[in-house]
C-alpha cells in the first residue's frame, strides 16, 4: 500500500507512444468492461475476470472480444444466474448493496493485486 508515490512517478515518466489507445469510459456503456488501475491501454472485462489490451486498435479490440463465441457464452451464465438469484427473493436495495460491495470489493483487489 506505500505505492502511491511510485505510482505516479510511473505515470509521468511512462513511455508514450501516439498510437497506443487508451481506455474509454463510454466503452463501458456498450461493454460490460471496467477501466483497469495503472493500464490505460487495456480493459477489464467483467464476465471474463480478465484485463485485456485495447491500445491496437481500441473499442474494436473491444468489439472483437466481447463478440466471440466463449465470451458470449460467459455473459449469458452471468445473466441467468442473476435471473434465478431474483426469483428466490424480491430485488431489495440491500441485496443490490451487498453484490455491488462484493463487486467493488473484487475490483479492488484485483487493482491492487
Ligand atoms: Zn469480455
Amino acid at each position: 500500500m506505500a505505492d502511491t508515490a511510485s505510482e505516479s512517478s510511473t505515470c509521468k515518466s511512462a513511455k508514450r507512444k501516439k498510437y497506443d489507445t487508451e481506455f474509454n469510459q463510454e466503452w463501458s456503456k456498450d461493454y460490460p468492461i471496467q477501466r483497469v488501475c495503472g493500464n490505460k491501454n487495456a480493459f477489464f472485462c467483467v464476465p471474463f475476470q480478465k484485463t485485456i489490451s485495447c491500445s491496437h486498435q481500441g473499442k474494436l479490440d473491444v468489439e472483437r472480444h466481447c463478440s466471440n463465441s466463449t465470451h458470449t457464452k460467459n455473459a449469458k451464465v452471468i445473466k441467468e444466474s442473476r435471473k434465478i438469484s431474483s426469483m428466490f427473493s424480491s430485488p431489495s436495495s440491500s441485496t443490490n448493496e451487498a453484490v455491488t460491495k462484493a463487486r467493488i470489493v473484487a475490483y479492488e483487489f484485483y487493482c491492487t493485486s
